[in-house]
């Protein structure tokens, strides 16, 4: 066995490196929900790239699509020239995934992340409300940009940049105050009292379930309220489904069961299908106010992303993906109910929802002395939350029953091992 397998990452590459200190090996192969490192070693994902590979690594179906581009010189890199595979992408994604749900929205291609998508977002919402204010949330999380970055809640990450950006104001997310104080009450009234300092914004930006922010959900009560106060004040309502889209939640777009129309939707993560980099800005075509050319960015025509979507987008195409996280849901939710209740007095409640869902203890040393327990045996598993407090299961969609079943036997005899 390798001893020290960091050694030329730790000698060359930055200190800003992060996820190789929790997982400290190097990785080789991946399949599916299996990842192997240079030991042969292998893990169970249940990370899925921080909701990139909802297809899995190296999902066959899609690999062939790619392979067969590629033999066939298809052209990888376009800026956003028009191009098939970009053709084909958009309209597979207007008939699979906006036209059955009644949604009419034109698709922005914003550069290649996520981050990039919430920073079109933002700055379409200033350029069509002639505002500049944006109301964003506790425990938020957004992107890494300076834009984005001021509409994170992590002191941390914000932190890091220097500086404290202006321009956002943040409010309690849903349960935030407990769970019976509707926070959305404030949001009225602070619009509408003339005294309360605070600029009417020109968007809110929400995630439906806080991916990064420790898995509190919104529910569809507070996002119908938050909409309805949106439209009221002329307030773009933007849904950041950068992590939760792509199905985690169990529906293709997080906001579809709860009934709210976004103005703006940003996507990206597994929208790229092999995780490869995407990202896509849905805006209402009232709002398409660009001038062409004003949002530029070398790497906005992947055409192996296109390539790679389209080909993902089959699984939206019938119910049977759907009906799969449906019962997967179930067996994460029932297993981490049944391990709350037993250790109650390290664990605090089982959260999340669809394939996104954890465990939040009491005391964040809990959360990631499990995580670093579970690494050894070979599971890959990350926290969350603004503690890191809670340990967060997010397996690629497609993961097999039986290995998701062994993948939470070990979970159990890890938190065994450790409280018994
Ligand atoms: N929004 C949300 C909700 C996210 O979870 C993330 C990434 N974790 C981002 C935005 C930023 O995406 P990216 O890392 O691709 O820039």
């Amino acid at each position: 066995t390798v001893k020290e397998p960091l050694t030329v990452f730790n000698r060359l590459e930055s200190e800003v490196r992060s996820y190789c200190r929790s997982f400290e090996t190097v990785f080789v192969k991946g399949s599916n929900a299996l990842l192997q490192d240079r030991n042969e070693k292998e893990y169970i994902d249940f990370f899925a790239g921080a909701g990139a590979l909802n297809y899995g690594h190296n999902n066959p179906q899609i690999r062939s699509k790619l392979i067969d581009y590629l033999l066939e010189d298809g052209i990888t890199h376009s800026l956003d020239m028009a191009t098939d595979a970009k053709e084909a992408f958009l309209l597979r994604f207007q008939e699979t995934i906006l036209e059955p749900r009644g949604l009419d929205y034109k698709v922005m291609f914003p550069g290649p992340t996520g981050t990039n998508s919430v920073e079109s977002a933002f700055k379409i919402a200033r350029k069509v409300t002639g505002r500049t204010n944006i109301v964003c949330f506790t425990n938020a999380f957004h992107g890494m940009s300076l834009g984005s970055l001021s509409a994170t809640g992590n002191a941390f990450k914000r932190g890091g940049a220097g500086v404290q950006l202006s321009g956002t104001t943040f409010l309690p997310y849903d349960g935030y105050l407990g769970p019976l104080v509707d926070t959305t009450a404030l949001l009225e009234k602070l619009l509408q009292d003339p005294g309360s300092g605070l600029d009417t914004p020109a968007a809110v930006i929400v995630e439906t379930l806080q991916g990064e922010g420790g898995l509190s959900a919104a529910s569809g009560k507070w996002l119908r309220s938050l909409e309805r106060i949106c439209r009221e004040h002329g307030i773009l309502l933007i849904i950041d489904d950068v992590q939760m889209g792509c199905g985690r939640t169990g529906t293709f777009f997080s906001f579809e069961s709860t009934g709210i129309t976004p103005d703006i939707v940003c996507l990206s993560k597994s929208i790229g299908g092999y995780g490869l980099p995407m990202a896509l800005t849905l805006i209402k075509p009232e709002h398409d106010l660009w001038q062409p050319g004003e949002h530029n960015g070398t790497f906005r025509g992947n055409n192996l992303a296109f390539v790679a979507a389209s080909a993902a987008l089959r699984y939206w195409e019938d119910d049977s993906l759907a009906g799969q996280i449906r019962d997967r849901s179930e067996i994460i939710a029932d297993f981490l109910r049944r391990m709350a209740s037993r250790y109650s007095d390290r664990i605090a409640e089982s959260r999340g929802k669809g394939m996104i869902q954890g465990l939040a203890f009491h005391k964040p040393e809990d959360a990631s002395r499990l995580c670093k327990l579970m690494f050894e045996r070979g599971v890959i598993m990350e926290t969350s939350g603004p503690r890191d407090e809670v340990a967060k299961l997010m397996p690629p969609l497609t993961i097999e029953d039986s290995l998701l079943k062994k993948g939470l036997q070990l979970l159990e005899a890890a938190l065994s091992d450790l409280y018994e």
